[in-house]
């Protein structure tokens, strides 16, 4: 039999929310502990928010009047095994993780910040301070958990209503709530593109007069907010208003200078900011991997750098995928993304982004459709949905004919590959081997002579062996002249 879903049925208020078991227990366990310490306990923030919504929650948010590590102690003696608690004494938060939940904890505090710091001063509070230090009034909404008033919904400020009219307000005063926390503002941000919800008239306003003070946030909290609005169905609605709001000027300026199109002789070119935006939207459908999201944030990226008009002609981007390539490294450095395998996915991705196109067009060799797949490797996937992504024609009968040579390419590339296996292949020699061979040190040379054999055999030239190979490097080395 199937167990109906517990509700938490809301105190005095034509709304109830669901629960699954879990969290049912996570709640009745905090209710007793709570009790049994004195102290009053709500929940507060994200979980609220999302059960009203109806969206998934990761985690639930418990705020106490009093000491919220004492609390989150407690109610971790309460589970079998128990589970670690995590604390951090200076903010009096806590943390329960285990393997099937996380609980935050809080005590209820008072907040104001120092001007040219983000570290804020805390002092005890009661439940009503807490909530006038959070971020939005949709965030800012609590649930007793207390005896008396078990499931009575406190909402000080009509997040409730704003739920329903789906608009991101503070609770306060704008300017002051960005002012003291700058983070707030991509916050803000990022709640509108979750939730697609609309920022306020007001709050817009205020964040874009408080935007040069997003300079003293951390980059890494910055970055964590980004990747969160990449993360979201449709990361376009956040990246149009980080641009609008001054803020993308702040923390990314090279794809603001995507922005704009130029005019020469009548002729423009697309704008290029916006072009990112839909190939960003379009591959948000096809996958989470937040990864290829970033390819498709940065495959133009040097289009700006590398933007020309020729007379007669028009305007080029020539080599935009290779410089462009080049950035990417500087980029993830500023932005402190991760400079490991993911960071050389992303490059290899931008630096590639032209090559399928180039294979769309009629007799296409076998030699070529091998090079793609021995440089894409195991990206080859992730490439042709870039491609694809990249497709912005509002002509949709342009639309399908592209999507269609895909097709071909991709059909091309599966023969080419089960007879060939080039995807995982290396050639026959490798560069170590190669140095053994000539008795050289890793130099240019080295490269050199790596690079033709790999080149002579993807072209059908030499045969995929030791031997064949073998030959070919040794009349190589002496027309370069490192063997006589
Ligand atoms: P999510 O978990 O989806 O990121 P959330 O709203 O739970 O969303 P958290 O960062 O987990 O966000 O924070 C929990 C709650 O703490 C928020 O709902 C908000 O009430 C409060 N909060 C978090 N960060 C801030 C901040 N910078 N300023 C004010 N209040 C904040
Ligand atoms: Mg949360």
């Amino acid at each position: 039999m199937v167990a109906e879903n517990p509700r938490l049925v809301i105190f005095a208020h034509p709304m109830d929310i669901q629960l699954n078991d879990k969290e049912k227990e996570i709640i009745d366990k905090v209710a007793q502990a709570a009790q049994e310490l004195g102290l009053e306990s709500y929940l507060v923030g994200g979980f609220v928010r999302d059960k009203i919504l109806g969206r998934r929650t990761k985690d639930a948010d418990i705020v106490c009047v009093g000491d919220g590590i004492k609390l989150a102690k407690a109610v971790a003696q309460k589970f079998r095994p128990i589970p670690e608690v995590n604390y951090f004494k200076n903010f009096g938060t806590a943390h329960i993780h285990s393997s099937d939940f996380d609980i935050e904890f809080v005590g209820a505090r008072k907040e104001s910040y120092q001007r040219h710091s983000r570290k804020p001063e805390v002092e005890p509070g009661t439940l009503e301070d807490d909530q006038n230090r959070r971020d939005f009034t949709i965030n800012a909404l609590a649930i007793s958990l207390n005896k008396n008033d078990f499931g009575k919904l406190l909402d000080p400020f009509n997040g409730v209503q704003h739920l329903e009219e789906k608009i991101i307000i503070t609770p306060l005063e704008p300017d002051r709530t960005f002012s003291d926390d700058p983070l707030r503002m991509m916050r803000a941000i990022r709640f509108a593109t979750q939730l697609n919800f609309k920022i306020a008239d007001e709050v817009f306003e205020s964040v874009k007069r408080n935007a040069e003070r997003i300079k003293i946030i951390s980059q890494e909290r910055i970055t964590d907010e980004l990747n969160k609005i990449i993360l979201a169905n449709k990361p376009s609605i956040g990246f149009d208003l980080l641009y609008k709001s001054g803020l993308l000027k702040i923390i990314f300026p090279k794809m603001v200078d995507l922005a704009g199109a130029e005019f020469i002789e009548g002729k423009g070119h697309k704008d290029n900011f916006y072009h990112t935006l839909q190939v960003l939207d379009n591959i948000s459908e096809n996958t989470d991997d937040l990864w290829l999201r970033w390819a498709a944030i940065l495959h133009d990226i040097a289009k700006p750098a590398t933007k020309k008009f020729e007379e007669g002609h028009g305007w080029t981007f020539h080599g935009h995928e290779v410089v462009g390539g080049r950035m990417v490294p500087k980029i993830f450095a500023q932005l402190k993304l991760p400079l490991n395998e993911k960071m050389k996915q992303v490059k290899k991705l931008v630096e590639l982004h032209l090559r399928p196109i180039s294979l769309t067009k009629e007799n296409i060799t076998d030699s070529a459709i091998r090079r793609l797949l021995f440089d894409a490797g195991e990206d080859f996937e992730a490439l042709m949905m870039l491609c694809e992504a990249d497709i912005t024609s509002k002509n949709k009968y342009k639309v399908r004919r592209y999507l269609e040579n895909f097709q071909l390419v991709r059909e091309h590339c599966r023969e080419v590959e089960e007879k060939d296996q080039i995807r995982n292949w290396q050639p026959p020699i490798d560069g170590t081997r190669i140095m053994e061979l000539f008795n050289l040190k890793p130099s240019r040379e080295v490269g050199l002579l790596k690079g033709a054999l790999k080149d002579a055999i993807l072209d059908g030239e030499v045969a995929n062996n030791y031997d064949a190979a073998y030959e070919f490097l040794l009349s190589k080395a002496k027309e370069i002249g490192v063997v006589k």
